[in-house]
């Protein structure tokens, strides 16, 4: 499974949680500032529950913080988190450990498309010109084109039964 991973942390101790992590081994992450209020501050507090009045006690007194989000291997998390840990000692931070069950990923780059076309070549006997000569194949999704790099005769087969990650 793979695990959200979020780190809160003040806004001067970014550096140092973000060393941590890639001293971890994450490999990508994005980072939301936001404005927050640790529970012990917000303890006690009554607020009107105007906009302008809450709007206000945002920009009074809640601190400038960071988060940083990293998806995570499940089974690479503890280290991860031990890492930071020890790189925030003494700081304030709050760490989430969050699950992820199922990631969707639309990707309308047809660079990126193109990449995850799979071109194999084979030496065997061509269908058409009986040659033993290398065959290319592609495999798009669930179509492969198979041609002869001798007589450049082609077939096109769609594959079956193709099943995509997740499902
Ligand atoms: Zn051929």
């Amino acid at each position: 499974m793979k695990v959200h991973l979020r780190v809160f942390v003040e806004v001067e101790n970014l550096g140092k949680a973000m060393n941590a992590l890639a001293d971890a081994g994450i490999t990508g992450f994005y980072i939301l500032e936001y404005k927050g209020m640790s529970p012990q501050d917000w303890k006690g507090f009554s607020i009107k529950e105007d906009p302008k009045s809450a709007i206000g006690l945002i920009k009074d007194y809640a601190t400038d913080a960071v988060l940083v989000c990293s998806v995570v291997d499940e089974e690479k998390t503890d280290k991860i988190v031990e890492s930071v840990m020890q790189a925030l000692e003494g700081e304030k931070y709050t760490i989430l450990e969050v699950p992820i069950r199922r990631i969707i990923v639309n990707n309308q780059d047809p660079e990126k498309e193109r990449a995850e076309t799979w071109l194999l070549e084979k030496e065997v006997p061509c269908f058409y010109c009986g040659e033993n000569s290398v065959q290319r194949i592609r495999i798009d999704m669930n179509k492969a084109k198979i041609w002869c790099t001798n007589c450049g005769a082609a077939r096109y087969y769609l594959i079956k039964g193709v099943e995509k990650e997740g499902s």
